[in-house]
């Protein structure tokens, strides 16, 4: 089993290499060439380590060497993905159908990005105990994805993980999330936007002076990452009793609907996607008219989708050419003003308390045509990120899990800086890594 880019069919790429490559030499993004066949029937339904175990042999093929992936697969599925994946179903009321909330949430950082980052890790440390080399992951976050990027990559030999975010496009616990001192890991605090952050990281990788970092991203554009973000849509239909479902996806760089798709075209049987987005649009544009171009990134309270151009866009183009793919996806945007109304009529209906991001997907499935089969809404982060707005929706202030109160007691690492690429070269060369 062999990846190439979206952009050309050579060169075929390992998994490993993939990962460790993130995005193509041609600027695509990776892909399988084929689509795996999963044998659905033989797929266990009593537990989502079960579930995602035989899944994960089966797509993996022959990606690696039979003791290799043996490992890997132990490794992704008992180490990496070590917390609940629960399924709430809140019944039908007089504005929601009934829901089940597959939360995503439960992992050390409190998002869904805890699923990819956590198996990448996996993927790194098996790619350079082959290659004996060492690489550092540049980040740039608006939200989520760097504290599970720090936090799932910390402390592995041969490993270095630099942060960028804007000082301020991240809520107050996301920040601590993004600063807690780790091994290995570098924050850096940018005087600027989120876009900055990203001019730099792309600036770096074409600076000579950073050759010697070996330097590579974590972003969704990995396809490590979206690997085991198939396995939670498997695992929910699995468990709903192998009924099609339709799946609801809070989503930014459409990463998270990708894998769905990808987990889709592998043989999982569903009524469809709907594709639910802040303010941030193009996707839904896109869907109303094919000639729609990418926006200018709007600030939201669901801070995480916040991308003007998904990146992820060009494997569903590329996904699509051959099949009927795009009949089956829908997308919805949603307002600031929408996002708050559901936040709190839906708790006030159910009882449920939805972060931000969620009830982005919350009020899409609201105004849903409703389809026969269970509605699945993928709960992307937990309330207790978003105290703030969670708190002017419902009036209620959500109970902290243990993986955020234990951060008031960890040391705090930051270097604030402004956003000039040779000061990124700069403080890379500086810094004293431990
Ligand atoms: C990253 C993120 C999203 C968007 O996921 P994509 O894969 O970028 O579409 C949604 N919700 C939360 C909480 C996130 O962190």
């Amino acid at each position: 089993m062999l990846f190439s880019s979206t952009r050309s069919a050579y060169p075929h790429v390992s998994l490993l290499e993939a990962a460790e490559q993130g995005l193509a030499p041609d600027g695509g993004l990776y892909l399988p060439i084929t689509q795996p066949d999963v044998d659905w029937e033989t797929l266990p339904s009593n537990s989502f380590g079960a579930c995602s175990d035989v899944f994960l042999t089966q797509w993996l093929g022959d990606a690696l060497i039979p003791s290799q992936k043996k490992e890997l697969v132990e490794e992704v599925v008992q180490d990496a993905l070590n917390f609940e994946v629960p399924i709430c179903f809140t019944p039908e009321t007089r504005s929601y159908p009934g829901l089940h909330i597959l939360e995503l949430f439960h992992g050390p950082t409190l998002s869904f990005k805890d699923f990819g980052a956590r198996t990448l890790a996996k993927l790194l440390k098996a790619r350079l105990a082959q290659s004996h080399q060492s690489i550092t992951i540049l980040v740039a976050t608006s939200g989520d994805t760097g504290s599970a990027v720090a936090d799932g990559l910390s402390g592995i030999d041969g490993i270095r993980v630099v942060l960028l975010y804007p000082d301020a496009g991240v809520s107050e616990v996301q920040e601590k999330q993004l600063i807690t001192k780790r091994k290995g890991v570098l924050s850096l605090r940018v005087r600027g936007t989120f876009d900055d952050c990203q001019r730099l990281v792309k600036g770096a990788f074409g600076q000579d002076e950073l050759v010697q970092f070996n330097l590579s991203t974590a972003n969704s554009i990995n396809m490590g990452r979206l690997i085991p973000q198939m396995l939670y849509y498997v695992w929910a239909t699995r468990f709903l009793g192998s009924k099609q479902c339709q799946f609801v996806v809070p989503s930014g760089n459409l990463g998270n609907l990708t894998a769905g798709v990808l987990a889709n075209l592998s043989g999982m049987p569903v009524t469809g996607f709907i594709a639910a987005h802040n303010q941030n649009d193009f996707f839904p544009r896109y869907k109303k008219s094919p000639d729609a171009t990418f926006g200018t990134t709007v600030k939201t309270l669901s801070n995480a989708m916040d991308v003007g151009a998904p990146s992820n866009f060009e494997r569903l183009q590329s996904l699509s050419a051959a099949s009927d793919l795009m009949s089956r996806i829908e997308a919805i945007s949603l307002t600031d003003e929408q996002t708050l109304f559901h936040m709190s009529q839906f708790h006030a209906e159910t009882g449920y308390v939805a972060d931000p991001h969620t009830a982005v997907g919350i009020g899409a499935a609201a105004s849903l045509n409703a389809k026969a089969g269970p509605i699945v809404v993928l709960s992307t982060a937990h309330p207790a990120k978003f105290p703030d707005i969670v708190q002017q929706a419902t009036s209620i202030t959500p109970e902290v899990p243990a993986q955020l109160a234990r951060l008031d007691h960890l040391p705090t690492r930051v270097v604030d800086f402004d956003p000039a690429q040779n000061k990124l070269a700069d403080v890379l060369l500086a810094h004293k890594w431990d």
